[in-house]
C-alpha cells in the first residue's frame, strides 16, 4: 500500500493529507485562527471598507476575497464585499457568477446533458433496428449532427 504525501503548498513541509488537502494540519488551524480573527475585526469595526480590512487586520488580500467570495461577509458592515460576475462583469457579492449567469450556466450543462441523452437513446433504437452495433450507431448520430 502507498502513503500519499504532499508538501504544503502554504509552508512547504511534507504531510500526510486526508482528503485532498492542499495544506499542513498545522497551517490549515492557523488559516482558520486568521479567518475568526478577521471576522471579529469586521464584528468590531462595522462599516469598514475592503482594503481598510486587508490593513487593519493584517490578513493576505486573497484570504480576504476567498472569504467574500465564500458568502462569509454577508449583511456583516463590511461595506463595498462587491465584485465583477466572472461572466458579465455584474457586480455581485457572493460566489463565482451574478444568479443569472450561475442559472444561464447550469441550464447550459442541464441542455447538454438532454441533448447527449437523446442522441444516445436515438442510436440505441437504430441500434437495435439496424443490427449495427451500438457504437457504430452513436458513431453516426454524432457525425450527423456535426455535419448538420
Ligand atoms: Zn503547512
Ligand atoms: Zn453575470
Amino acid at each position: 500500500m502507498t502513503i500519499n504525501i504532499r508538501n504544503c503548498s502554504r509552508c512547504k513541509r511534507i504531510f500526510v493529507p486526508v482528503s485532498g488537502e492542499k495544506i499542513c494540519p498545522d497551517c490549515r488551524a492557523e488559516e482558520l485562527k486568521l479567518e475568526d480573527h478577521v471576522k471579529s475585526y469586521v464584528r468590531d469595526h462595522p462599516g469598514i471598507t475592503v482594503n481598510q480590512l486587508i490593513e487593519g487586520s493584517g490578513a493576505p488580500s486573497k484570504l480576504v476575497w476567498r472569504m467574500i467570495m465564500q458568502g462569509q461577509f454577508e449583511n456583516s458592515g463590511l461595506r463595498d464585499a462587491k465584485y465583477p460576475c466572472g461572466n458579465c462583469g455584474k457586480i455581485i457579492t457572493r460566489g463565482a457568477y451574478c444568479d443569472e449567469c450561475a442559472g444561464k450556466l447550469k441550464q447550459n450543462a442541464q441542455k447538454f446533458a438532454e441533448a447527449m441523452n437523446s442522441k444516445r437513446r436515438a442510436a440505441e433504437k437504430k441500434a437495435q433496428s439496424s443490427g449495427k452495433t451500438f457504437s457504430d450507431s452513436m458513431y453516426d448520430a454524432m457525425s450527423n449532427s456535426r455535419s448538420r
